[in-house]
């Protein structure tokens, strides 16, 4: 039986019976090996289901001293598996920066100080942050983003941080704040390619786009930053930034957008004699939020990320080529848990009604950017080798259709009190949600070394 049949049965009304073989329902530790690959084993699971610092879970959430739940709990150990497996697909001319938007939980960015070689930020908070927590790293530090404030512009350029331009009229902008400032600004140019990265789930090059700088256009700015003397002698070009798109398990796909990213690079440095020293060639590297989905085969891009090193090297001797991972290095190592209030049937359905929703979690509800909304792994902290032989449906605490947490999803038969805990929920979590949304509590988050 095929996965996707194993998962629908999960599902079926067998509820409670103890099934064998490849009809039996999944458990939530298969559930979570199955989503998590390598980072699984990050997690500890024993008999008394998930397992934090040596206690269950539910435990260890009741000694907090923020609410149990709702909750983030951050794993450092599966953030560290994580750059390990990247790590050993990267050669060593290619580096790896983490974009601190998909998690910007001051502990998380802490523990990857120390792990990658530089951040990307995407506002003056991040840049902060990195400023407080990470202070060598603020030269490999760069910010992106197309309506950067005048406050943005003086940090990074007070700070040294690598500013990615997005527009020509931003080139204007931080060039005039750097003269007020009397230093120079370090700025890549921002690319929106002629292409997209195919398979991305959100897509942010190609065709039209609010982000970056056509790149027809870009010869030409080159050479006004060569020619005009303000620009000149207010800025430092360093090179370029790409990134076209988020959430790719398409390995294929990533490798040819990197090689036509190269290729577009070295036609301008061609044309334009400009030698790069930075080439920033983007994130998205997709995690998997079903068991049936296909991981993304990193070890098939080990042999194009050496190539593009080499290329790159051979293009422009020391120039420094950075990837940008963001969800891929921190999905893994969040769980979002959240406690049964109520077991409810509505002609026919049983609900179980959840304190925590989509005002902390908005791509759970399917209402960040999805544009059909897919079940996420969800497992029972306290039950993890229950088979999830019931299927309901779980919903949030806000007054709109809108919070939805699963639909018809499998889970152990839960009872008010029993807690769930949401699988690969570590990026675009927290930060990436409406938690003014009526007004309801902050979700605790915490972070646990592993
Ligand atoms: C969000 C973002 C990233 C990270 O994307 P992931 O899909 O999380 O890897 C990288 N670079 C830029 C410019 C971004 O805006």
């Amino acid at each position: 039986m095929s996965k996707e049949n194993l998962s629908k049965e999960a599902g079926s009304k067998e509820a409670g019976s103890k099934e064998t073989g490849s009809m039996a329902p999944i458990t939530g530790r298969q559930l979570l090996a199955e989503t998590l690959g390598g980072a699984a084993a990050a997690w500890q699971i024993d008999d008394r289901g998930l397992c934090l610092a040596g206690e269950s879970a539910v435990d260890w959430l009741n000694h907090q001293a923020q609410p149990a739940t709702p909750a983030y709990i951050y794993n450092g150990a599966a953030i560290s598996a994580q750059v390990q497996a990247v790590r050993a697909v990267l050669p060593g001319t290619i580096h790896l920066h983490y974009a601190i938007k998909a998690n910007p939980f001051p502990p998380v960015i802490s523990h990857l100080a120390t792990q990658v070689d530089g951040f990307d930020c995407a506002s003056l908070a991040e840049m902060q942050r990195v400023a407080e927590l990470a202070p060598a790293r603020l030269a490999q530090t760069s910010i992106a983003g197309p309506a950067k404030s005048a406050d943005e512009h003086r940090f990074a350029i007070s700070h040294g941080v690598l500013i990615n331009i997005e527009s020509a009229g931003e080139l204007q902008r931080v060039a005039d704040v750097a003269q007020s400032l009397g230093k120079r600004a370090r700025v890549a140019l921002r690319v929106n390619p002629p292409f997209e990265l195919k398979g991305a789930g959100m897509k942010m090059g190609g065709g039209a786009r609010p982000f970056g700088i056509d790149s027809e256009a870009i010869p030409a700015l080159i050479e006004r930053i060569r020619t005009d003397a303000t620009l000149r002698d207010h800025l430092a070009l360093e090179g370029f930034h790409l990134f076209a798109g988020s959430q790719n398990r398409q390995a294929e796909a990533i490798a040819a957008t990197l090689r036509q990213s190269l290729i577009l690079v070295q036609d301008w440095t061609r044309q334009t004699g400009f030698m790069p020293r930075h080439l920033n060639l983007g994130g998205g590297f997709g995690v998997v939020y079903q068991p049936q989905d296909a991981p993304l085969d990193l070890a098939a891009l080990k042999p194009v990320l050496a190539e593009i090193g080499a290329d790159a090297q051979q293009a422009w001797t020391g120039v420094r080529v950075n990837l940008e991972l963001g969800r891929y290095l921190v999905a893994a190592a969040g769980i979002y848990v959240t406690r049964i209030v109520d077991r409810k049937t509505s002609r026919g359905k049983i609900y179980l009604m959840c304190d925590g929703g989509m005002h902390h979690h908005l791509a759970l509800s399917g209402n960040l950017g999805q544009v059909l909304r897919r079940n996420w792994p969800i497992v029972a902290i306290a039950q993890m080798d229950e088979p999830h032989s019931e299927t309901v449906d779980l919903a949030g605490p806000l007054c709109t259709p809108l919070d939805v947490l699963g639909q018809n999803q499998a889970l152990p038969i839960l009872q008010p009190g029993d807690v769930v805990g949401v699988l690969q929920s570590g990026a675009y979590g927290a930060s990436a949600s409406p938690q003014g949304f009526l007004s309801r509590p902050a979700p605790g988050e915490y972070f646990v070394p592993g």
